[in-house]
């Protein structure tokens, strides 16, 4: 039996609305730029930009009932609903047909953001990964299993009981098929990965003791007060 010279790490689990059973986190994939609205109120033109990728390590994802900290290194702290792809299956290469088919079901998940040090990051063309990939940077709702429909729905976000994005799935730029698509050309897809799908208009900043709840429609909700 191998004898680990430090604790393995434990996989981060997700609840499954109706199940017993928890959904191991492998990989946070996350689609940036995929509303134009959202493109265009970070100063943008999503003619010229087309979605792209970055990730976040598996354990930056928090399940419900998780904390979350305001980060340190921050003074721009902001919040980015999204609706959230859980996979059962992978594969390189994979045809938009024939994507949805592995699809395990769907969550609502919020991609928080150093706004600062990814507007800093952009400017001099360094790597995003202090910006996104922070401890404690993907609260995840439970996921609901999917049911053969894509969502196409309204996406909420309010701070405080206020409406701070108000969004509808359908205005993604890249669908759930061409996204799973384009991520598997250029990692390899397995059961366990997590793909956020971008996030529409209405982003902005929170405080410590904000109160967050993010909502969409036939999916679910997440949940997290800033500590
Ligand atoms: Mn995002």
């Amino acid at each position: 039996m191998t004898s680990f010279a430090v604790p393995p790490l434990t996989p981060t689990t997700l609840p499954i609305e109706g199940l017993d059973a928890v959904f191991p986190v492998r990989r946070v994939f996350c689609v940036g730029r995929n509303y134009g609205a959202h493109v265009r109120e970070l100063g943008g033109d999503p003619k010229d930009q087309p979605p792209l990728f970055f990730t976040k390590p598996a354990d930056a994802a928090v399940a419900p009932g998780g904390g979350v900290a305001y980060p340190p290194g921050t003074s721009d702290f902001h919040h980015e609903i999204e609706l959230v792809v859980a996979l059962k299956g992978g594969g390189a290469d994979v045809a938009p047909t024939d994507a949805l088919a592995l699809v395990y079901g769907y969550a609502a998940g919020v991609d928080l953001t150093r706004r600062d040090l990814q507007n800093a990051a952009k400017k001099t063309g360094q790597p995003w990964d202090s910006a996104k990939a922070f401890d404690e940077s993907a609260p995840v709702g439970a996921i609901r299993p999917a049911s053969g429909d894509v969502p196409s729905g309204a996406i909420r976000l309010s701070v405080n009981g206020q409406v701070r994005q108000d969004g509808r799935l359908g205005d993604m730029i890249w669908s759930v098929a061409e996204i799973i698509s384009e991520v598997s050309k250029l990692w390899r897809l397995e059961a366990g990965d997590l793909i956020f799908t971008g996030t529409p208009e209405g982003v902005g900043p929170l405080a410590r003791g904000d109160r967050v709840e993010g909502e969409i429609e036939n999916v679910g909700s997440v949940a997290f007060t800033v500590a």
